[in-house]
């Protein structure tokens, strides 16, 4: 059982555990930035990113890559691990560690902080039919899937700004796209609801939830029920986009430190939760604003503040 020492722990290799890293390698931290997937979390599903400051229009690919060969130039590396399996604190004296534990390993990181930059993953809906049929027609994932759905008839579930840029994307491929929302008003940001208003073919479907999906060996009908009359009806539908939000890949410290109600972690200014030593950044922290942009600065700051706390300055 190996054991690697190290100041600091950066979980997760998204825009806010790079934008960590940027920030930790420039103070001089000795830190290990992991990543159980390719580095970009949420990002690399996105067809374009449009509101990154100094990017007019780059795919979530082409930004991943910009930001990861930035960390290059200062010899940051990600580290390819399987997940963190628990994390523990440990306290020797006055001095205070974490124990995490990698996940189908033996080996554990003993640090002295860390980030929690670990985002966020897609709700699902729970309803009947669904379990069964994802990857048989119900997918999380319209820049992975959408090509397979060319001519065809899908949905997409949620009234977000991913359920609306997802449905915009997958009109290039679709002959119909029915967004299907709970209510009678998008959540989106105006200028994605203006582009789904124009698309002819995004097909709205207010006021309906989703009751059941049905289908064989894959999905092909789904049963639609609206909220204000209760009446249901059965939809023809080849695939189905679900994007009702995010739940946070909080798990590992959820004994820790202090969550909202939605199990995001709770943090101050600083990035600080309420275990001193775990810092967190991006998606996975209770934010009023998910976005790249947002992400970065996140592990800018929570980089930063190790610092200042490795050294006693707070
Ligand atoms: P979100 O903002 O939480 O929206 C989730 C949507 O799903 C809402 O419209 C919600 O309806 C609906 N919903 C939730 N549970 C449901 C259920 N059980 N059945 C049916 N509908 C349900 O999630 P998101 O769109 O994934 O966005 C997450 C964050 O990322 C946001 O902060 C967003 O601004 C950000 N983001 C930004 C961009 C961008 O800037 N281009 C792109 C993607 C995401 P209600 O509206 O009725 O609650």
């Amino acid at each position: 059982m190996a054991e690697i020492k190290k100041d600091l722990l950066i979980i997760g290799a998204g825009p806010a555990g790079l934008g960590a890293a940027l920030y930790a390698k420039r103070s001089d931290l000795d830190f290990d930035l992991v990543e159980k997937q390719m580095a970009g979390g949420q990002i690399i599903n996105t067809e374009f990113i449009e509101n990154y400051l100094g990017f007019e229009k780059e795919s979530g690919f082409s930004l991943i890559e910009k930001f990861v060969a930035h960390c290059q130039t200062l010899d940051v590396s990600v580290k390819q691990y399987c997940g963190i399996a628990s994390v523990q604190e440990i306290k020797e004296g006055k001095d205070r560690f974490f124990s995490c534990q990698i996940s189908e390993s033996e080996d554990h990181y003993k640090v002295r902080s860390m980030i929690l930059a670990s985002g966020a993953s897609p709700k699902m809906l729970g309803v009947e039919g669904e379990k069964r049929l994802i990857g048989k027609g119900i997918s999380f994932c319209a820049t992975c899937d959408g090509a397979l759905y060319r001519d065809k008839v899908v949905a997409v579930i949620g009234g977000g700004d991913t359920a609306v840029e997802e449905a915009l994307f997958l009109t290039k491929f679709a002959k119909k796209v029915y967004l299907i929302h709970r209510r009678d008003q998008l959540r989106a940001v105006k200028i994605l609801q203006e582009r789904a208003f124009e698309n002819q073919k995004i097909d709205l479907v207010w006021n309906s939830v989703v009751e059941q999906f049905l289908g064989k060996e894959k999905l092909e009908q789904m049963v639609v029920k609206n909220v204000n009359s209760g009446r249901t009806k059965t939809m023809d539908v080849s695939g189905v986009f679900e994007y009702v939000g995010f739940r946070a890949n909080s798990g590992p410290v959820k004994d820790l430190v202090k969550l909202d109600d939605g199990g995001f972690i709770a943090t101050d200014g600083h990035m600080q939760t309420s275990c001193p030593g775990i810092y967190a950044a991006g998606d996975v922290r209770s934010k009023a604003l998910r976005q790249v942009i947002t992400a970065a600065a996140d592990g800018a700051v929570a980089a930063t503040s190790i610092d200042k706390h490795l050294r006693g300055l707070i």
